[in-house]
């Protein structure tokens, strides 16, 4: 039986988007991928609101998505501030070091972000280059306020760099607008296409400043090798991912269809159903609720009910959620809620979990959840 990925991603993939990954595999320099390759772009820069942006597309994952950010902008010279809540914020950081990138960090406690205050103050003190943030850090369920930070930043000749692998298509991320000059994702998050792509977009300062910095200690990595195949991917530099790609761009295709608008709304309303649900259940939240992500929640269990006990049952039940990461390991699940997830999808999970509360003998009233989550979902607003 297929079950239902409820990890913070990969999210579930739909049929479309499957038919469009195993369709035969043409030349990587066909047409044929060549005109979805360009859809995808295209799509891609307004699913970040970029108008004169640099769209990237690479085999690899968000990770590389990370470091590739990194190294095309930030100069040896050059300082980073880090914003970190959690686990991925302190991934950068590793790659800073990696790299020998001077860079400071800020760690916020787990459950929340740091505040745009804090940011200010150190911008304040110290010369920074570029400052790096995660847009929703997928250990803490924590969203940082993005839009506040490019507000502190914007007219400071800092670059802004947000990693969006959480977030972006989900929860809203205008590069344009909030002056954001590098969004980095991934396909398997809240585009809901497979696993195997670095995404990028860069703004025009930021291909600026790659353009200035005479060489960057990378070479798959270098965009300036990249962006003639972007611009005309007829021309090849390194053998693209023809499948991933031609899903990726039916991901983006039904991006669009929906509607950017409509889809960070629906976001936003599953993600208050699911907690109000889960809280109807006796479940309450790691997150605190001012930091509350729209993509997903890290919940914690109530008193009788075991981790390892709930999610395998779980998964019998046909439902696949996460574990905790570090200091939360075997006190919270998490649960991706995004992409391209149902209101049935999302009662299904729900009844899943009634069942498997009912089999670990745990106390609630039965189809609570399901009722709570229902009168969210049936809202028009
Ligand atoms: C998942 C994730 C990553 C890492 O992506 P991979 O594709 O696993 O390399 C980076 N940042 C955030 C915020 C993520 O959620």
């Amino acid at each position: 039986m297929e079950k239902l990925l409820l990890i913070p991603g990969p999210s579930p993939v739909v049929p479309r988007i499957l038919s469009a990954l195993a369709e035969p595999t043409v030349s990587h320099v066909s047409p044929v991928l060549a005109a979805d390759m360009t859809t995808a772009l295209d799509n891609l820069k307004k699913i970040v609101f970029s108008a004169n942006g640099e769209p990237f597309i690479i085999a690899g994952a968000g990770t590389l998505a990370m470091e590739i950010a990194l190294l095309n902008v930030v100069a040896r010279s050059d300082r980073v501030l880090v914003l970190s809540q959690g686990y991925f914020g302190d991934r950068m950081g590793q790659i800073c070091e990696t790299f020998g990138l001077a860079y400071d960090l800020i760690q916020s406690r787990w459950g929340r972000a740091v505040v745009p205050e804090e940011m200010a103050k150190k911008i304040a003190e110290k010369k920074y280059d570029a400052v790096f943030s995660t847009h929703v850090d997928t250990a803490t369920g924590a969203c940082a306020p993005v839009e506040a930070y490019s507000r502190v930043l914007r007219d400071k000749g800092i670059l802004y760099i947000v990693d969006g692998v959480c977030a972006t298509g989900g929860i809203e991320e205008r590069m344009d607008d909030w002056g954001i000059d590098i969004v980095l994702t991934a396909a398997q998050k809240c585009f809901g296409a497979p696993p195997g792509l670095a995404i990028l977009a860069f703004s025009e300062r930021a291909m600026a400043k790659r353009r200035s910095i005479p060489a960057i200690p990378a070479y798959y990595s270098d965009i300036l090798r990249w962006l003639p195949i972007m611009k005309d991917p007829l021309k090849y530099f390194s053998t693209p991912c023809v499948n991933e790609i031609r899903s990726f761009c039916e991901a983006t295709k039904i991006m669009l269809e929906e509607g950017m608008e409509a889809r960070f709304a629906r976001h936003k309303k599953t993600a208050r159903a699911i907690r109000t649900a889960l809280a109807a259940l006796g479940f309450t939240f790691f997150t605190e609720e001012a930091f509350f992500a729209d993509t997903l929640s890290v919940v914690k269990y109530p008193v009788g009910i075991e981790d390892k006990a709930f999610r395998t049952t779980l998964n019998q039940n046909g439902v696949v959620v996460a574990g905790g990461l570090g200091e939360t390991a075997g006190k919270v699940f998490r649960m991706g809620h995004m992409g391209n997830l149902t209101f049935e999808q999302v009662l299904f999970a729900l009844e899943a979990v009634e069942k498997t509360l009912k089999s670990l003998k745990y106390p609630f009233e039965s189809g609570a959840s399901i009722k709570a989550a229902r009168a969210i979902l049936v809202q028009t607003q």
